[in-house]
């Protein structure tokens, strides 16, 4: 732009000085050729009195710088300086000899072919009524103009410099307050502008706040995005059609079990993960279909969910979705081993049952033992009722249904009539039976808080040697109430502590108590209902011990 307003200034100022050149020429051409034809004139007037006086004899030896012409009354030329006189035509017809027979004197310009040039004549009647011309080229004008031209040429390349300089100046004042525009502060304050660019000021400053405006939204929006996506658990990322990362959140590198920190725009999907089936995956959404697979990896499931993305019609990328699906895994494998485990148990005692049910409708029995067989059939139906009464206890527990009212439970006391409930079968193996400690309370649901201080004891009991013992502690440890069931029973092998708690499992199903196998399960999901944990140290042949740990009691 400064080039430009410099160049338009400069081109102005030489249009001006050519138009001042031009005009004074014209000027001094004027003026010096009326100066030539006075000078002419002047001459004219004096050789007019050397020829009145002396007649033809005042041209010998006269050499005049100008053409000097004497011509007759009707035009005959008498003498020519620069020319035979004999041999010229009449110049009765020439204008300034008309003018001067006519006016008595007379000027005329024209070309001339005597001199081949541009010619200037001054006629002067004598009183004999011939005419004196005096002629000189109009080359003599002009080279007074030129010389006349001369310093001022000096004046016109000093002007040129000038303006070329002022110029320059000048284009560069025009542009700085525009380079000076700030739109993004407050800068020039509209009295430093020019006029004509206020309304366009006011116009890019409104269109300047509408950008900033969008692009606060767009961050915003961008930020609620990531917020959103940044606090899924699920996986998420964004891919165009080659492949290319455009957006994900932290969960989906996590689910992909990946440190790569893809580029946006840059980094290829398959750097995350070469698994097959996330492969595959991709390959589909990006191929246009919805594709659905499962990533299996160190006991890890994941689901991945591929959608293509279609923009007016055309495939423009993918959304892939990452859903951690182990433990919906494992709890569906868990309920499928339980319904096979639960038929099976269900099973055993029916079996029993209606077999011996059959031989005494067969009429087999002897009637001295149909009292035996009743019992058998009484004690596994018996089996079948309490199997089933834990069944329903650990999916009301599994399910969080309320099993009563929650209360205040002393466990000192619970523990001495639990004690008194497994009474009868530790009589049995002379097992004798203790409970220790101080007052301490619980809050729970009583009837699970006394469930599982009946397993924990029943076991302890089952699960005990001859002459062995039994011992509930119960103690108040300012943090919540704690309660400990040690035995001197088989204890139970290191590999197995662990799997006790699960489902119908049982350390050895020969020498099991009869009993369901559901009784741990019951301790430890009812535990945790109530907010407890339990843990366990047992030595094989030495004894068992399992440790209840209640939360402190809530001020009401
Ligand atoms: P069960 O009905 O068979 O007693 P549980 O869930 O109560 O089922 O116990 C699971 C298994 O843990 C038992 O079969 C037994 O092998 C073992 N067990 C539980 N308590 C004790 C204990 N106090 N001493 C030794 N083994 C025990």
């Amino acid at each position: 732009m400064t080039k430009r307003i410099f160049r338009s200034i400069l081109t102005v100022s030489l249009a001006a000085l050519l138009a001042a050149l031009v005009l004074i020429v014209g000027v001094l051409h004027g003026y010096f050729q009326n100066r030539v034809e006075d000078d002419l004139h002047n001459q004219a007037v004096y050789i007019a009195q050397g020829v009145e006086k002396s007649g033809e004899a005042f041209f010998d030896g006269l050499s005049p710088a100008s053409r000097v012409t004497w011509i007759a009354k009707d035009g005959t030329v008498l003498y020519d300086s620069w020319e035979d006189a004999s041999k010229m035509e009449n110049h009765a017809d020439r204008e300034e000899v008309k003018q001067a027979m006519t006016q008595g004197r007379g000027t005329a310009v024209r070309y001339s072919s005597t001199l081949e040039q541009q010619t200037i004549y001054s006629a002067l009647r004598l009183d004999d009524s011939t005419v004196i011309r005096v002629a000189d080229t109009q080359y003599s004008v002009w080279k007074l103009v030129l010389q006349a031209l001369q310093p001022m040429a000096i004046v016109i390349l000093a002007a040129l410099a000038l303006a070329a300089v002022l110029a320059s100046r000048v284009s560069r004042q025009i542009v700085q307050p525009i380079n000076a525009l700030d739109l993004s502060g407050p800068g020039l304050k509209d009295e430093d502008l020019y006029d004509e660019l206020t309304p366009l000021m006011a116009k890019l400053r409104a269109q300047n706040r509408q950008i900033n405006k969008q692009i606060t939204q767009l961050r915003r929006r961008q930020e609620e995005f990531s917020a959103i996506t940044e606090n899924m658990s699920e996986g998420f990322l964004v891919l165009d059609t080659r492949t290319r990362v455009l957006s994900n959140n932290s969960a989906a590198l996590a689910l992909l079990e990946t440190d790569c920190q893809p580029k946006p725009g840059e980094t290829s999907v398959y750097v995350l993960s070469r698994e097959e089936g996330f492969r595959r995956c991709v390959e589909e959404a990006l191929a246009g279909r919805r594709s659905e697979r499962m990533l299996e990896k160190d006991e890890r499931c994941r689901q991945v969910i591929a959608s293509p993305v279609l923009q007016d019609g055309h495939l423009s990328g993918a959304v892939l979705v990452i859903l951690d699906v182990t433990e919906r895994e494992q709890r569906e494998s868990l309920r499928r081993e339980f319904t096979a485990n639960v038929s099976h148990e269900l099973k055993t005692p029916l079996t029993a049952i209606s077999g011996t049910a059959e031989i005494l409708e067969n009429g087999l029995v002897k009637p001295a033992d149909v009292a035996h067989f009743a019992g058998n059939i009484h004690r596994e139906a018996g089996r079948l009722i309490h199997l089933v009464n834990d069944i329903i206890k650990l999916s009301r527990l599994d399910e969080g249904v309320q099993e009563g009212l929650w209360d205040r439970v002393d466990m000192l006391r619970l523990a001495h009539q639990v004690i008194e409930q497994v009474r009868p079968a530790a009589e049995k193996k002379n097992v004798m039976l203790e409970v220790r400690g101080t007052v301490a309370f619980a809050a729970g649901v009583p009837q699970i808080l006394e469930e599982i201080l009946y397993n924990l004891c029943d076991n302890a009991v089952a699960y005990n040697k001859e002459d062995g013992s039994v011992t509930v502690t119960v103690e108040d440890t300012g943090a919540g109430a704690r309660v400990t069931v040690s035995d001197t029973g088989v204890g139970i092998p290191k590999e197995a502590r662990e799997r006790v708690f699960e489902r119908f499992y049982r350390v050895d199903k020969s020498h099991s108590s009869g009993g369901t196998g559901l009784g741990l399960s019951i301790v430890k999901h009812g535990a945790a209902y109530l907010g407890a944990t339990v843990e366990l140290t047992s030595e094989v042949g030495k004894g068992t011990t399992f440790v209840l740990k209640f939360p402190p009691l809530e001020e009401e």
